[in-house]
């Protein structure tokens, strides 16, 4: 592992389930992350342009090409926050193409999450433009689901997974991938999530990312993302118990594995963590991801 120096390093991921075939997606938001310090911006421009890329990359469930609600709609959650104490985030938003860019607008505000309609009232008021993140690829993705509902609700997801015998992947049919990205800019660390959200959800669903110590937490230790079933990591406070380990000393690779170890069987998990030592990442059943560290 490289530790982190006062070079630059930015760490992304497409999604617990993601397809590490599509780790270009993250190695490229990574140099989207370095770029944007090498601008002359800090960690938390880094990790929202890097989440930004992901978010316009519609192989990924977030922004463009996010999951759809069993009831046909997109409603997005996204959240940034900064080794500073700084924490926004945007739930069940719709219709625009960058969710984490609204969730960062929301900074210089002395709200810290938006919900629904007020969320995109907000982002229409600050001029993020109207646009419709539907892809094919989702909307099939949905049909998918609704044919195999009944059956879900007759199985738990590690007994359906054992017992899967159709020609689609289990994976595939479900989709399930948050994107996310942690920054080092030499001097603080930033993180940031997005999501469409699990499959089979409701209309008004929130899950773990806009919710701080959940999908996420970073502090003057170092910055961890989340990504997989929502409910279980919110439940846990998994981000934030991350950090603790971090925090007693544990590296990034000891605190992925004790993330991965701490949900039950059958949940959907994987992390990316940093600290100045350097970074890891991992999910239980394999991830599109990247690190990258930037010129001295
Ligand atoms: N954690 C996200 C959510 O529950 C989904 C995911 O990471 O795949 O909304």
């Amino acid at each position: 592992m490289i530790p982190l120096t006062n070079a630059p390093a930015v760490v992304c991921h497409a999604g617990s389930g993601s397809n590490p075939a599509n780790s270009d997606g993250p190695r490229n938001a990574c140099l989207a992350g370095l770029d944007a310090i090498a601008r002359g911006n800090g960690a938390l421009d880094a990790a929202i342009a890097a989440t930004q890329f992901l978010e316009d990359d519609v192989r990924f469930n977030a922004g463009t090409g996010s999951n759809l609600r069993l009831d046909g709609t997109i409603q997005m959650d996204a959240s940034c926050m900064t080794s500073g104490g700084d924490f926004a985030a945007v739930a069940a938003i719709e219709r625009v193409r960058n969710p984490v860019a609204v969730a960062k607008r929301l900074l210089g505000t002395p709200q810290i999450v938006l919900v629904a309609d007020g969320a995109t009232a907000f982002a229409r008021r600050c001029g993020f433009a109207d646009h419709d993140p539907v892809t094919p690829a989702a909307q099939s993705r949905l049909r998918k689901v609704l044919a195999v509902t009944d059956t879900l609700g007759e199985w738990s997801r590690s007994e359906l997974e054992r017992a899967w015998n159709y020609d689609t992947p289990l994976r595939e049919a479900l989709g399930c991938d948050t994107v996310g990205s942690v920054a080092w800019d030499g001097k603080g660390f930033a993180s940031s999530l997005s999501t469409g959200g699990t499959t089979t959800v409701l209309r008004g669903r929130v899950g773990d990312v806009p919710l701080p110590g959940c999908g996420l937490f970073t502090g003057i230790h170092g910055a961890i993302v989340a990504t997989g079933d929502g409910e279980y990591i919110a439940r846990s406070l998994l981000a934030y118990r991350a950090y603790a380990e971090l925090e007693r000393g544990r590296s990034p690779e000891q605190v992925v594995q004790w993330a991965l170890d701490e949900l039950a069987e059958g949940v959907d998990i994987g992390v990316i963590v940093m600290n100045q030592t350097g970074f890891a990442g991992g999910a239980r059943r394999g991830m599109a991801w990247h690190g990258q560290c930037g010129g001295a």
